[in-house]
């Protein structure tokens, strides 16, 4: 077992931390209170190869691992939340799941301009009526011709006013024996006649990110466009979430790093009674619990890396390591607002917005209770993962 990072890590945890710093943070506070995204990030993320990190050299990408890709997310949501949704969507749920279950000739068709930022991807599957319970959604593909005319309404879209083009799960086949087998997944173009998109307002976290509904109304969508084959598109949304699941519980590692550098800063300056309230049992508890998040949560999300590097299926630990680090970064969020007094009830500081933030990781990609109740299912022997047709090319890439 080698738990030492590489050269070629360090470099990219480094080049991530100082993007957070350098690109993400000025003005971050500012558009976070506004609920404003600024799309000039986007593309800044793009020029510095960030979006193609473990996509292969013949696509135009970095060609790094996949723990390269876990310490890129860490470092930019030490920052913010809303730089490490964009990884998430963009490179876990769309790329990677290109990489996974599309053809060679769509790979060379949509990979290079992913991996370098021309374009940029997100991910259709929640529903109005369908979150947790993505086996019923209703968005209805019918073949026509040599197209599949698409209509529907997908909700709570990362990226919706942003994207690109979207890797959408529809039902092609209503009359399924189980609604999972009757869905497929399509590369939908923002360009399509018939397409729309709205902002969602109002929301209690990543305001500085934009999220989004989107709309169908009679997509001509060309049969090409068509990822893995008919009736595979409940089993391609659920890899790609094991993409999405890792690179949320990569992230929240990185709000613990933020919340804990916080409060020890704060905790040192802060004086109760002449003595830095660091000196209290009680701060330090927290402190020592933050401490305990971050280092479980950077063994669990790494572990899950180095799986993915050899090409293993790893469904159960990637939901692990999202359902942990996902609670702990919230406990760490709470404790770190509870360190800073009422400064913390301020958005002077930043931990407002890493509580605010990091209780939405706790919703998607998988809620909290629907990862709980995988945990126990796996144990109880209720849930089994056969190996899939299609796997994530393993690291090093050929
Ligand atoms: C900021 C943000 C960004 C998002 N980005 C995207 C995106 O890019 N693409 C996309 O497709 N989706 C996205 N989502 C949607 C997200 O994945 C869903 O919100 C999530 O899956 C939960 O679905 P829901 O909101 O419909 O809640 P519901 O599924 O209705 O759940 C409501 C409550 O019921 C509980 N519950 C549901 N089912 C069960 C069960 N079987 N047993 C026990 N409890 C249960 C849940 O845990 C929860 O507490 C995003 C959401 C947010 C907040």
């Amino acid at each position: 077992m080698d738990f030492a990072l590489t050269q070629e890590h360090e470099m990219i945890r480094e080049a991530a931390r100082k993007f957070g710093e350098q690109e993400i943070l000025p003005g971050l506070a500012e558009r976070d209170r506004a609920h404003e995204s600024d799309p000039a990030v986007l593309k800044k993320m793009g020029e510095s190869g960030l979006l193609g990190v473990c996509i292969p050299e013949k696509y135009e990408g970095m060609g790094a691992d996949y723990i390269s890709l876990g310490l890129a997310c860490e470092e930019l949501e030490r920052a913010d939340s809303t730089a490490r949704v964009v990884m998430s969507v963009h490179v876990g749920l769309q790329s990677m799941t290109l990489m996974q279950w599309a053809t060679e000739e769509q790979k060379q068709r949509w990979l290079p301009d992913l991996a370098s930022g021309r374009r940029i991807g997100g991910f259709g599957l929640t529903e109005p009526n369908a979150g947790s319970d993505a086996a019923h959604i209703s968005t209805r593909a019918e073949k026509s011709g040599d197209h599949y005319i698409l209509n529907g309404e997908k909700t709570w879209i990362s990226l919706a006013d942003y994207a690109d083009q979207f890797l959408v799960v529809a039902v092609t086949d209503p009359t399924a024996s189980t609604p999972t087998k009757g869905m497929s997944a399509f590369i939908v173009d923002r360009t399509t006649p018939g397409f729309s998109s709205r902002p969602l307002k109002g929301k209690l976290g990543v305001r500085a990110g934009n999220t989004g509904q989107i709309f169908f109304e009679n997509c001509p969508i060309p049969a090409e466009n068509l990822v893995g084959g008919e009736g595979n598109g409940f089993k391609i949304a659920m890899s790609a979430l094991d993409h999405g699941r890792y690179t949320v519980a990569a992230g929240a590692v990185g709000i613990i790093t933020a919340c804990l550098d916080a409060s020890v800063r704060y905790a040192n300056d802060r004086k109760v009674g002449g003595e830095a309230i660091g000196r209290k049992q009680l701060v330090q508890q927290m402190i020592a619990s933050m401490v305990q998040g971050r280092e479980i949560g950077r063994l669990l999300y790494q572990k899950v890396g180095w799986m993915k590097n050899q090409g293993l299926r790893h469904t159960r630990e990637v939901s692990l390591a999202k359902w942990n680090n996902c609670a702990a970064a919230f406990d760490a969020a709470n404790k770190a607002v509870e360190i800073h007094g009422a400064y913390g009830f301020s958005d002077e500081f930043p931990v407002e917005r890493h509580f605010r933030n990091s209780r939405g990781a706790m919703i998607y990609e998988g809620t909290h209770e629907i990862h709980t109740l995988m945990q126990a299912e796996y144990e109880l022997g209720y849930r089994t993962d056969r190996p899939l047709d299609h796997s994530l090319p393993a690291w090093p890439f050929e």
